[in-house]
């Protein structure tokens, strides 16, 4: 069987020595010296200056919500993984849809300024499939209007943008290491930030609102990383440059194989790609459903990202309809892609896929 990914698992031998330590030290978790190595490396590893571990990327896109004290509304992208929605939701925040654009698959920078009004107070754009927003437009609309500027960030670790991370622009960006990304810890995630300021806030919303021995300032929640994750991250964070270069083999070649038969994502000039996903824009959600059954039938299960449009979630008020969101999201499909994929089963895929044409 092969599924749209599969988790990387680095060399049991290396990842049983951080076991070792953990066991020696009995530190399992509460920012202990994994979490603190991992947080090191990673800020060298990305160049970022201010950099702080959490639990997952749902509760990475919360906390910054807090730090930045955002509240009313929010404009963010109607293509994505629910939880950019639903984390906005939940700090009630209402989600403010703003439409894509069909190349990028990105928030359409151009349409944003129109949504403004007294009651927003952020923009929550995400670098979908790790393709880099418009960071200068959108920089210079929430500049314009005093907005806070939050990148869900979950698929673009790695990511360059003219030279230096994405993760360097807005004011904060948050990463997902979840087992399934590009980068993982088996579950966790980041918040990077441009204010070195935050840095105290975001570690004590992280660990209960406890700042110290006898304060506890304001309403936390528990969002920390443990040394079991940590040890994960930092096993894995050794092979990353292996993983991303057998990924880009792999995308070359369903590049070169599929480029007239399938639409793919317009990647921005300037921008690195970290070969985080391969999707694939078909021109009518039936001509998916045929390319998806026939490859379902072969046990090749490639999966429908990002769908529904998040504009169709029940619990969202005020109702939206994002026209081209929907559109696409009912013709995307990411196909399979991961490390120990082999060039066969990729060419394999190809062939499915040319045999519906
Ligand atoms: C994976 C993902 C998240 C959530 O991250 P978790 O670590 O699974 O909580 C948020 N946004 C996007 C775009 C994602 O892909």
């Amino acid at each position: 069987m092969i599924n749209v990914t599969k988790s990387y698992l680095p060399s049991i031998d290396k990842y049983k020595s951080y076991i070792d330590k953990i066991y020696e030290n009995g530190i399992l978790t509460n920012s202990g010296p994994l979490v603190h190595e991992l947080e090191q490396r990673l800020k060298l590893h990305l160049g970022v200056e201010n950099l702080v571990l959490v639990a997952n990327g749902t509760v990475a896109l919360e906390i910054a919500y807090r730090a930045l004290d955002i509240v009313g509304y929010a404009i963010t992208t109607p293509f994505s993984f629910v939880a950019t929605t639903s984390s906005l939701v939940t700090n009630n925040i209402s989600p403010i849809f703003c439409d894509i654009d069909e190349s990028s698959l990105n928030i359409d920078p151009d349409r944003i300024e129109n949504l403004i009004t007294p009651n927003t107070s952020a923009i929550v754009p995400v670098h979908v499939f790790g393709n880099p927003c418009d960071v200068e437009k959108i920089q210079s609309v929430a500049d314009e209007y005093g907005l806070k500027v939050i990148y869900d960030a979950a698929h673009a670790f790695d990511v360059e943008y003219k030279g230096k991370s994405i993760l360097n622009y807005g004011d904060i960006s948050t990463l997902s290491f979840h087992a399934t990304k590009l980068f993982h810890s088996i579950e966790g995630g980041a918040l990077i930030f441009r204010d070195k300021s935050l840095e105290e806030r975001v570690r004590y919303l992280i660990n209960f609102g406890i700042k110290n021995k006898e304060e506890i300032p304001e309403l936390g929640t528990n969002a920390k990383m443990n040394e079991f994750e940590a040890a994960m991250g930092l096993c894995v964070l050794d092979d990353i440059e292996e993983i991303k270069s057998k990924r880009k083999f792999l995308c070359e070649v369903y590049q070169e194989r599929l480029r007239n038969i399938v639409s793919f994502q317009e990647v921005a000039t300037d921008a690195k790609s970290n070969f985080s996903y391969f999707p694939v824009v078909f021109e009518s959600e039936d001509k998916l459903l045929e390319v998806e059954n026939r490859l379902n039938s072969k046990n090749i299960f490639p999966r429908r990202y990002f769908y529904p449009s998040l504009d169709k979630l029940s619990y969202i008020e005020p109702k939206q309809h994002m026209p081209i969101s929907r559109s696409v999201s009912s013709r995307v499909l990411c196909l399979p892609l991961y490390a120990d994929l082999e060039l066969q089963q990729v060419n394999d895929i190809c062939d499915i896929i040319c045999g519906c044409y």
